[in-house]
């Protein structure tokens, strides 16, 4: 099956953090493979603008370097990549100071789409929106793409927000979190609200309860300082769990178009119950044989940070009353995979006896690896003998299922790029959901930092910590395994 490749409208794109470790691993990798699909137009423009001290030439050689690493060889053809080349510009840049910023106007075209993607240190958010507007590069049509974190709680979040305000209209300003980005999740919306099979069973009268695991098998590697200082609820749970959460959970928007389905996504975190604390499970991971701890890997004698967190979380509205969703994300543990699993009630009465067993339907949504989705059903057993159960999933791998080739498969971040250059918003965090994320946050982390409780220890290769497994346990539920 091939797929149309609409082309957009020739764009000037500036890359703050140019020379930065999300630009040379997603941002310009993901540019260049929508190049190369030929969405991108010849006369586009792509400028890297940071700190270095480099010359155009200086900064293409980086840029090929890293397209080189980070784009699979079957798609790195000559020809592209030197077409591609062609797009690109470099200005040294000072977000605190005035150099450079005169040579950056230069090179912005007043007559085409102009973006900037803030991909720097969010300390530099604030600077680099009043500089673009003192230089006369902030008109009605700019837009500003801006990376996570989004504040480290509700007051910080509505600090960041005023001050991109003061510059730009919330129409202009797109709040990235590229799990929204994925093909999965976008296909989740599809498969509620284009089928009529899944919806009217989508509530607590059908579905038992419902997982999302963003599991991971790498440490906190190099940014340890970082994360030291945010954790696993700060650093996965208030932006990309919460995000599934609400396209799971949220009711049907009227239109998919950015305000309806933003709406709906703003009124399924306003419907979220506090969380107790015997509904938390906070993990750390040791070391084991060569693997560091967490502590070696954040060079720090002691701290309280998690690594791990699971959470039961309820939802206060006619459709999930009674229905918990237990959200898990942690670091170093057993495969990296990220997972929706919506696990429906037993049926009513089973007309096999208590020889055939327990079943459920589970509709699975993998977002990694493998993008896509499995529906768990029920059927006979075959051959002779008597009637006897098993479940077996009706799978659908999108790359197979749409004989999609590599070209077609597009990652987060090249998607919404060009969402960004469309002018579409609905993919991007709007500021109240994102200040309503961090009001829920807020009080579950106060409520561990007021108390000085350790994280529970967990073993690196493992599920987390035993006490996430008892939490469900209780409930007469299990996790599903964390595998690839
Ligand atoms: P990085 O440290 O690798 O790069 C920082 C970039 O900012 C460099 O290009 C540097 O030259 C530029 N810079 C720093 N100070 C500057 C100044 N005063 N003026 C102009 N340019 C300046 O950082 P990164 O890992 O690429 O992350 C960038 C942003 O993206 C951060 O907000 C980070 O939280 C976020 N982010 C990163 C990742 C990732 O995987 N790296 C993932 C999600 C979000």
């Amino acid at each position: 099956m091939v797929s149309r490749v609409i082309p957009v409208d020739p764009f000037d794109l500036t890359i703050f953090g140019g020379t930065g470790d999300l630009a040379r691993r997603k941002i310009l990798p993901g540019l260049y493979r929508r190049f190369r699909s030929g969405q991108m137009p010849e006369d586009s423009r792509i400028i890297g603008a940071a700190r270095s001290d480099l010359d155009d030439n200086q900064y293409r050689d980086e840029v090929r370097a890293a397209l080189k690493e980070f784009v699979d060889r079957d798609r790195l053809d000559d020809a592209s990549l030197e077409g591609f080349l062609d797009l690109i510009r470099y200005v040294s840049i000072d977000a605190m100071g005035d150099a450079g910023w005169k040579e950056l106007k230069a090179h912005v075209r007043p007559d085409h789409i102009s973006a900037f993607y803030f991909s720097v240190a969010p300390s530099l958010f604030g600077p680099l929106a009043e500089r673009l507007h003192a230089y006369g590069m902030a008109d009605q049509s700019t837009r500003i793409v801006v990376e996570k974190p989004f504040g480290r709680d509700l007051e910080s979040a509505r600090e960041l927000n005023r001050t991109l305000a003061e510059h730009f209209d919330e129409t202009q300003i797109y709040r990235i979190d590229h799990y929204l980005g994925k093909e999965t999740v976008q296909n989740l919306m599809a498969l509620r609200f284009g089928n009529v099979l899944f919806e009217p069973l989508w509530n607590s009268q059908y579905v038992d309860h419902i997982q999302i695991t963003v599991a991971e098998t790498v440490g906190v590697g190099g940014r340890g300082g970082y994360y030291d200082r945010s954790g696993a609820m700060r650093d996965m749970v208030q932006n990309h769990l919460m995000q599934l959460l609400c396209l799971i959970a949220m009711e049907p928007p009227s239109q998919f178009d950015p305000d309806a389905v933003r709406d709906e996504k703003l009124k399924a975190i306003r419907a979220l119950d506090p969380v107790k604390p015997d509904s938390i499970v906070r993990g750390q991971y040791t070391g084991k044989g060569s693997t560091p701890s967490y502590l070696e890997d954040v060079e720090a004698e002691e701290s309280n940070t998690e690594s791990f967190i699971a959470l039961k979380v309820n939802i206060s509205n006619w459709r999930w009353a009674g229905t918990p969703i237990y959200l898990r994300t942690g670091k170093r543990l057993k495969a990296r995979q990220s997972e929706i699993a919506v696990v429906f009630k037993d049926a009513p009465h089973s007309i096999f006896g208590a020889e055939a067993g327990r079943h459920r339907n589970i509709l699975t949504i993998r977002l990694q690896p493998n993008e896509g989705m499995t529906l768990g059903v029920t059927i006979k057993e075959p051959g002779p003998g008597g009637m006897r159960l098993i479940d077996v999933p009706l799978d659908m791998t999108f790359a197979e299922a749409l004989g999609a080739e590599n070209d077609q498969v597009t990652d987060a971040y090249e998607r919404l790029v060009m969402d960004v250059i469309r002018g579409n918003q609905t993919l991007f965090m709007r500021g109240d959901e994102v200040e309503a994320a961090w009001a829920w946050t807020d009080p579950i982390i106060e409520s561990w930092d007021s108390t000085d409780r350790k994280p529970f220890p967990y073993e690196p290769g493992s599920s987390g910590p035993e006490e996430s497994a008892m939490m469900l346990h209780r409930e007469n539920r299990r996790w599903r395994e964390i595998r690839e």
